[in-house]
């Protein structure tokens, strides 16, 4: 099969399946493979993909994503990566997905956040019966079991939010505006971030306006500019269980594999990061980290951002 690209639409997924004589649905695990080796495990040597149908009929793709020189904590799982890439294609609901491993403790919390995660059915594409598809049993989705047969005792946005703030994939508006400073106006001589500065900043606090931060109040958001001047933008996202959170300059790094970044990432010229002064859930030390490392002659500034309402956990558990 044809290596995909990274969100393919629904009419392009019916025609796939129709040349293949499959379902929509059976066509997933069929893209798990030729997803595999858009992974970028350069410490495990363990490629994972993951492919997701959504409601409105689109399939997205994940890949793990690995960093040498940091601890392993700031590696994306292929299911982060695939969340991710669902939320900065705009909120849609993850309905199955197809993976090439069982997936981790850590991907199984992480998907909680997303509402009604219960019922996300997932079919694990390694332990799939040699010659048989998901749609061979009379129902098209009997192989795929929902998340809660991975996790039933689940610890999720439940027990700590009420039911009325939203969630993973679902629109919301962090309500943020940028504090400018004297200083921010100045480009401090680099005359290539100065071009592109502006477009920059505004990625990244429409990022932190996606975010989704309701356990700690701090959201954030990260733009890249890469050398031909286009422009990616992450969302900080967090789990109930903290540690599965993914920051910000990881989730950018989702979308700029995600938009066909496919060369190194020392592509990336500049990055911009935009959180609240003084967060308790800070980004910026292990942001400035995580950058230097994939991208050493990246320029990295960080503006900070507060409330309009100066209402600083509006959409947290309060
Ligand atoms: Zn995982």
């Amino acid at each position: 099969m044809e290596r995909p690209r990274f969100v393919i639409e629904p009419s392009e997924a019916e025609s796939m399946a129709k040349q293949s004589g499959l379902s929509v649905l059976q066509l997933l695990p069929s893209l798990v493979k030729s997803a595999q080796p858009l992974a970028r495990p350069s410490i495990s040597n363990f490629p994972v993909g993951a492919v997701g149908l959504c409601s409105d009929g689109r399939i997205f793709l994940g890949v793990n994503l690995e960093f040498p020189g940091l601890p392993l904590h700031h590696s994306v799982h292929a299911e982060q990566f695939l969340v991710t890439n669902i939320a900065f294609h705009r909120h849609s609901s993850l309905r199955f997905v197809a993976v090439s491993s069982a997936p981790c403790g850590h991907c199984r919390q992480f998907l909680q956040e997303i509402r009604g995660s219960p019922n996300i059915r997932i079919f694990i594409t390694s332990s799939q019966n040699e010659g048989s598809n998901p749609g061979d049993d009379a129902d098209d989705d009997a192989q795929f079991k929902p998340l809660l047969h991975f996790l039933p005792h689940r610890f999720g946005p439940d027990d700590l939010l009420d039911k009325d703030v939203p969630l993973l994939l679902e629109p919301h508006n962090n309500g943020l505006v940028l504090v400018r400073k004297k200083e921010d106006s100045s480009c401090n001589g680099f005359a290539e971030f100065c071009e592109f500065e502006d477009n920059l900043v505004a990625a990244a606090l429409e990022a932190a306006n996606e975010s989704h931060a309701p356990y700690s109040g701090c959201p954030s958001g990260a733009a890249f500019v890469d050398s031909v001047g286009k422009v990616y933008r992450g969302s900080y996202m967090e789990s109930a269980a903290y540690n599965p959170s993914l920051g910000p300059i990881q989730a950018a790094l989702v979308a700029y594999v995600a938009s066909g970044g496919g060369g190194g990432y020392d592509q990336i010229v500049a990055g911009v990061l935009v959180e609240k002064e003084g967060a308790a859930a800070a980004q910026e030390h292990t942001a400035r980290l995580l950058l230097q490392l994939v991208s050493p002659l990246c320029e990295f500034r960080v503006f900070h951002c507060r409330s309009a309402s100066n209402d600083c956990k509006k959409s947290s558990s309060s």
